[in-house]
């Protein structure tokens, strides 16, 4: 598998980032997850302009969308896939062993994986851990994950395939790796920025695309949702069947079956001017 790292490719058994590297130490770093269906980026622009909000929010120096695309053009080339999922990584770069920036540039790695089709529907949890809606890293895509990773695995050991999130005070938030839309009197809903959400760009087409509201909403809606659906780049869209011990049969409802169909339908528009 070939990589990309200090400016160039590299193979992925030899490519080496320093071990001082703020990413590893202290988690100082950022990243996008870009699907790729036949060699072409999905959605490229957007993902790119996410990074460099994730820079801005972290206080690293601005990516340089030029490079990154021309990594991600040679990742792809070197490793074709017909159905991939690009991962850029963009960390403080090397630093002391404080939580200190050091003097070196920001490391660029940008590195491919296989993915599949997500089942149609699945489970999720909800755990009592939240979301905080007003910290310095909310919002932003951080490679801080650790939290994400805690609560996946809860989830699996449950037979769940995703963690839903509340926040501080009491509201719905998103998954580890998702955002959430409940449809209520056939209406769909999603929890707005404000609630500590990342900005999903699969959440962002889906509201142009479908028309759901932004909607503050308490995590017990769960409860009492007549469908509910996660967006993420690599679910696009993808319904729930039960959240905690509660069963929504039939999943993908009406409304949710509807969603899919549109990104069916669209995910081959061009969002890359
Ligand atoms: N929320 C979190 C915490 C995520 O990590 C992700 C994606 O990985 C999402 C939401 C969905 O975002 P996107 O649609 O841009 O993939």
């Amino acid at each position: 598998m070939k990589i990309w790292l200090d400016g160039g490719l590299q193979d992925s058994e030899s490519a080496r980032v320093s071990v001082f590297d703020h990413g590893l130490t202290v988690g100082d770093g950022i990243f996008e997850t870009v699907k790729a269906a036949d060699g072409r980026p999905f959605a490229l622009t957007r993902h790119l302009d996410r990074l460099t909000r994730s820079a801005r929010g972290l206080g690293l120096p601005d990516p340089d969308h030029d490079e990154v695309r021309r990594a991600c053009a040679a990742v792809l080339e070197a490793n074709p896939m017909p159905l991939g999922r690009l991962r850029i990584t963009y960390t403080g770069g090397h630093g002391p062993l404080g939580s200190d920036r050091g003097e070196h540039g920001p490391t660029l790695v940008v590195a491919l994986g296989a993915t599949i089709r997500r089942p149609d529907s699945t489970a999720v949890i909800t755990v009592p851990w939240t979301r905080n809606e007003r910290g310095a890293l909310t919002g932003l895509k951080t490679t801080s994950y650790a939290e994400n990773v805690v609560a996946l695995a809860r989830a699996r050991e449950q037979g769940a395939s995703e963690a839903l999130f509340g926040n501080t005070v009491g509201q719905l938030c998103e998954g580890t790796g998702s955002n959430v839309f409940v449809v209520l009197d056939g209406e769909i809903h999603t929890p707005p920025l404000a609630s500590g959400c990342l900005a999903g760009i699969t959440r962002a087409l889906a509201i142009d695309w479908t028309g759901a509201e932004e909607t503050d909403l308490p995590l017990d809606v769960l409860e009492r949702a007549d469908e509910v659906f996660l967006t993420s780049t690599l679910r696009d869209v993808q319904a729930v069947h039960r959240v905690d011990d509660r069963e929504l049969p039939g999943a993908p409802g009406p409304v949710t079956a509807k969603a899919m169909r549109i990104f069916e339908e669209r995910s081959g528009d061009d969002l890359d001017p």
